[in-house]
């Protein structure tokens, strides 16, 4: 099937805004905790009163164009999109549809073979939150908290450049990325912060013209999304073959089940009846605001991975796993500095550090990363065996305590001793003289053996060239016996 036919996809990404307060008033965006308390008469809609538009958040959407390469347009409307639905109170969203914030740019993706593709981005608008449902608290009713109404999201509309759940998974892990890299979104997506609409249609693959779409509403997680396109693009591909038309219909992705289901056909899909939203001011956004907020961007993913690349010589795999995100990067960048050891520096970080961090969330663990460089100086130097570092490294993630201290305190200290080591030689030695026989009789396998039993004496503290040496010394003179 997958050799005659492709999907096409377009995204409709949200972004829940990391602002304090909500987009027309001053309640609070935090998340979570007892419901309906985080509302006020403006975000419930009550008549009478006025919004009043968050000036954040209007930054936070330029930070996304500018980073993004959109236009910022000087001029744009609020819109009501009305509709009726229990998780919005006024009857209407107030969104943009004619003129949003910003139009154009793209988002460049890369897969795992480093091939890029640009996806080109039709618009960027801001928009506010509606409530949220809950349908399986009870079973004879829903349950809404308003605490989300108001929040500020934008929306990112792309081209429908997209051509597999891959892409469409590369995608939204670059939204947000880029997104965490701006720190204008916490990024959590069982919270639902990030969240999108997948629009999708197959064609067979020659074919320039594009097919009928569906629609998939509300997904926010990547492991469904990839799901839900497959399934949905299946199911098209099927319909086709047997003959059949796809409408444009709104479908509803059922992870228990693993089908998408019909929500709504194009008949029944709702006119929003936008017009201006007579409360609000067209939005003004100077090219000097512009510049004032490009000053403050940060470095962005695809300018830090080329930095990486160039700065450390380490390899591109290294550098896609570290650049992931921003802090994991900035903690990298801190072992290497201290290190000047980057290829160790990025294999402790990649292995041990991240072992230790749930996901890329490295702001809960206590080791500095000043103190990661102290310790990988000190296996560069030949101070602590790399076993032993494994320990201290332990160590470190238990009190925070700094390397050198720990290794003081411990006596982990690696044993450089040539005396010291020869004694132990000697010992593993005569203790095994079978094996040592068979050695010289030509087994030579045995001298991992022997090395092991020499690293396990000195509890892997013993410098590993030295007893390679002092071992193999030794092992000759008695040859000569
Ligand atoms: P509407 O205004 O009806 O919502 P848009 O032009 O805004 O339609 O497109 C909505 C989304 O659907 C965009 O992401 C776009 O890329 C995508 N899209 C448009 N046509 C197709 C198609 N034939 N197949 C897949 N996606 C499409
Ligand atoms: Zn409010
Ligand atoms: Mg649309």
């Amino acid at each position: 099937m997958l050799s005659e036919y492709e999907a096409v996809i377009g995204l409709e990404v949200h972004i829940q805004l990391k602002t304090d307060s909500k987009i027309f008033c001053g309640c609070s965006t935090a998340f979570g905790g007892e419901p309906n308390i985080r509302v006020c008469p403006v975000c419930l809609g009550m008549p009478g009163v006025l919004p009043k538009i968050n000036k954040r958040a209007v930054e936070f959407t330029i930070k996304m164009v500018l980073a993004t390469a959109g236009t910022v347009h000087q001029e744009s409307i609020f819109a009501r999109k009305n509709y009726f639905y229990p998780d919005l109170p006024k009857g209407y969203q107030i969104s943009q549809y004619e003129f949003p914030i910003a139009t154009g740019g793209a988002v460049i993706i890369k897969n795992k073979d480093g091939e890029q593709k640009r996806i080109r981005l039709s618009r960027i608008h801001l928009e506010e939150e509606a409530g949220k449902l809950f349908h399986d608290t009870d079973d004879r009713c829903s349950y809404i908290d308003l605490n989300r109404c108001g929040i500020p999201l934008v929306e990112i509309v792309t081209e429908p450049d997209l051509r597999s759940s891959e892409e469409a998974y590369l995608f939204l892990s670059k939204i947000k990325q880029i997104a965490e890299y701006l720190d204008i979104c916490t990024g959590n997506m069982e919270e639902g912060a990030i969240r999108c609409d997948i629009n999708i249609s197959v064609k067979s693959k020659g074919d320039k013209n594009y097919g009928t779409r569906r629609e998939i509403k509300n997904m926010n997680s990547l492991k469904f999304i990839k799901r839900a396109i497959d399934y949905e693009r299946d199911s098209q591909i099927q319909i086709i073959k047997s003959g059949g038309n796809i409408s444009q219909e709104t479908m509803l992705w059922d992870e228990k089940v693993g089908v998408t289901k019909l929500m709504r056909t194009k008949e029944e899909s709702e006119d929003y009846r936008y017009f201006p939203e007579p409360d609000l001011m067209r939005l003004e956004i100077t090219p000097e605001w512009i510049e004032r907020v490009r000053k403050t961007l940060p470095e962005l993913p695809d300018e830090k991975y080329r930095r990486f690349i160039r700065q450390y010589g380490i390899p591109a795999y290294d550098v896609g796993v570290l650049t992931s995100s921003r802090n994991l990067a900035d903690y990298f960048e801190v072992v290497a500095l201290v290190s000047k050891q980057p290829k160790l520096a990025s294999n402790w970080v990649m292995v041990e550090l991240m072992r230790e961090i749930k996901e890329t969330d490295i702001s809960r663990i206590k080791v500095r990363p000043e103190n990661l460089g102290t310790l990988i100086t000190m296996i560069a130097m030949g101070k602590i065996s790399s076993r032993s570092a494994k320990d201290v490294f332990a160590e470190m993630v238990r009190t925070g305590r700094n390397a050198e201290e720990i290794v003081k305190a411990e006596g982990l200290k690696q044993i450089s001793d040539k005396a010291k080591i020869e004694k132990v030689v000697k010992l593993v030695l005569d203790n095994n003289r079978v094996s040592v026989r068979k050695y010289l009789r030509g087994k030579e396998g045995l001298f991992g053996f022997f090395f092991g039993q020499v690293m396990r004496e000195t509890n892997g503290r013993a410098e590993p060239g030295l007893v390679n040496k002092i071992l193999m010394d030794e092992l000759n003179k008695r040859r000569g016996q």
